[in-house]
């Protein structure tokens, strides 16, 4: 636990009062992470197929024949990593979480004066509303700012302003024209908030529901997933497969998506006022 005085020290906010410190934690720049890899994959062997859309994936003899617009594979595994953009290739596999927004803004490259007084020592922060708040720095004197939002692309008005209210309430020393980007993507929140590894059919393997936190957590649901295909049972894995559950978010859920952001955050407008505390 760290006390008022330190957690100003550390974040450079005035708007906490009590934290935790978690010094195993860190950040990573996820766009370098990903080239990393695919760089690691391609010296292997392995290929990558970017912009070539899955429309089916059909059994055939034991193995499933995986389509795409213009060819097709045979394989012995097909291994659904499509999380928050899951779609209906793998029948009802979309339907166990809801796909939310997440929302980023990054700030120009701020005056040393200004940057050196926001997470002075590197660290990145996060905090317990529900419509959560986070942010980091990077390494060209940007603090980049997260929250959740409507629209993937952050084009709405209403998505914007979150995030410049955002910053307004943690760091007030950054004004609104000090934003220079904003974006955004979809994630997947499961009802247990936890990920899930589904095995629906031999040689399936479907590992998502990440909740907005798959960088870490997808890559060690890579590994277990390789694990499985190179024949580690199912009740030895970390994350043991199960069957797709049997909940299933219905088709209203666009509705309640549109409904869950302006309820978490009453509640957390409730919290505040109850504790006083911003
Ligand atoms: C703004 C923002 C900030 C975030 N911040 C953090 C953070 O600080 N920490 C953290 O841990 N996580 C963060 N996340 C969440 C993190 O990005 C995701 O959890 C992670 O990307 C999930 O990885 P994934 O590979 O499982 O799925 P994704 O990265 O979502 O990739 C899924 C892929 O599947 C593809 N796909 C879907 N259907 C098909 C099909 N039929 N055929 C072919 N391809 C298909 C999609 O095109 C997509 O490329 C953030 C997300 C956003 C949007």
């Amino acid at each position: 636990m760290i006390d008022t005085e330190e957690l100003l020290r550390l974040s450079g906010s005035n708007s906490y009062r009590i934290g935790t410190l978690t010094k195993s934690a860190g950040c990573i720049h996820p766009l370098s992470y990903c080239r990393s890899m695919a760089k690691k994959i391609s010296s292997m062997g392995g290929k990558i197929h970017g912009n070539t859309r899955v429309t089916s994936v059909v059994p055939e003899g034991n193995k499933w024949r995986v389509n795409f617009h213009d060819g097709s594979v045979l394989s012995d595994w097909v291994l659904f990593c499509t999380n928050g953009y899951t779609d209906n290739v793998l029948a009802g596999l979309n339907k166990t979480f809801i796909p939310l927004v997440s929302l980023q803004a990054a700030t120009k490259p701020l005056s040393n004066e200004q940057y050196k007084k926001i997470l002075p020592e590197g660290h990145t922060i996060a905090d317990t509303r529900r419509v959560i708040y986070y942010s980091r720095r990077d390494n060209r004197n940007r603090i980049l700012l997260g929250s959740l939002g409507r629209t993937p692309e952050c084009s709405l008005a209403s998505d914007k302003r979150r995030l410049i209210t955002a910053f307004k309430t943690v760091y007030p020393s950054i004004s609104e024209n000090d934003i220079e980007y904003f974006w955004g993507g979809r994630v997947a929140f499961t009802p247990d908030l936890l990920p899930h590894l589904h095995e629906p059919a031999p040689g399936i393997l479907a590992g998502l529901g990440f909740n907005g936190r798959g960088v870490a957590m997808g890559s060690t649901m890579g590994r277990v997933m390789a694990q499985r295909v190179l024949g580690k049972a199912s009740k030895d894995l970390d994350i043991p497969t199960t069957d797709l559950p049997r909940y299933r978010f219905s088709d209203a859920k666009s509705l309640a998506i549109g409904l869950v952001i302006p309820y978490l955050e009453t509640r957390d407008r409730w919290d505040i006022k109850i504790s006083g505390v911003a």
